[in-house]
């Protein structure tokens, strides 16, 4: 069942938004080598309880952090450890607060140090693909129209787009409906309304799409361990158009370089 929300609940959700947005941000400024991911962890959880609110992730489906942290070939759902982030890896980090009542969703993957150039392209393809994504999230078009924006353009440089982790609807919850593939064809798929609110979160892979989960039940890694990245905002769709929720006093992206 999709949950429309009023004019009124949209601004209140962008309370849970901006925290999140500021919570990635947090986290951001700490991605350099020598860190590990259980201390970005540590520091987000921190960051959310002071500011009143509840970490999204931590106990969601029995998730055991705030942060998801994948490091290259892993393209979600990675626990934070005490791996230590090396130069030239890529770190993709998808947190998210509750606040008020609602879930802020939102993802990035950060520089560690200095990637290779081939890495930071898919890095930033995959971010043009959000942007793709977003663009299309107006009212009267539908889910696929979503979907063909982000594989079309993925597709257009070699990329895999992954199949089995997709956006979905956010409200009360982090995970309502409907979903929200990265594939799809123009027109087809639920029809977007006004007041629904969405996370679009391309998950882009730079060889093939097909992946497994490890071991600990959770990590998905990508079957060529070719690296992954992974951008996320949460979305509402109003009468004037995508209105990004997930955006603080900076805006409503990050920078691609960890540390800044
Ligand atoms: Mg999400």
């Amino acid at each position: 069942m999709i949950h429309i929300k009023t004019p009124q609940e949209i601004e209140e959700f962008k309370v849970a938004g901006s925290l999140s947005k500021a919570v990635l941000r947090r986290a951001g400024r700490m991605v350099r080598p020598g860190v590990t991911t259980r201390e970005i962890d540590q520091v987000v959880e921190s960051f959310i309880r002071l500011h009143g609110a509840v970490p999204g992730f931590k106990g969601l489906y029995g998730f055991p952090a705030s942060i998801c942290a994948s490091i290259n070939e892993e393209i979600v759902h990675g626990i934070p450890s005490n791996r230590v982030l090396e130069d030239g890896d890529i770190l993709s980090i998808d947190t998210g607060a509750t606040a008020g009542g609602w879930v802020g969703d939102n993802a990035w993957t950060f520089f560690v140090g200095t990637p290779s150039q081939e890495v930071k392209a898919l890095c930033e393809v995959t971010l043009d693909c959000l942007k793709a994504g977003i663009a299309q999230a107006v009212p009267g078009n539908h889910i696929g129209d979503i979907g063909f924006a982000v594989q079309s353009l993925a597709e257009r440089h070699g990329y895999g787009v992954i199949r089995e982790y997709v956006g979905h609807g956010v409200g009360h919850v982090m995970h309502e409906d409907p979903n929200v593939p990265n594939f799809g064809k123009k027109g087809r798929g639920v029809k977007l309304q006004v007041g629904m609110v969405i996370a679009i979160e391309p998950m882009i892979a730079m060889g093939t799409y097909k992946n497994h989960t490890l071991a600990n039940g959770w990590t998905v890694v990508t079957n060529d361990r070719k690296p992954a990245a992974h951008y996320e905002n949460t979305v509402a769709i109003t009468k004037d158009g995508p209105v990004i929720l997930t955006e603080d006093a900076e805006g409503a992206w990050c920078s691609f370089q960890g540390g800044e």
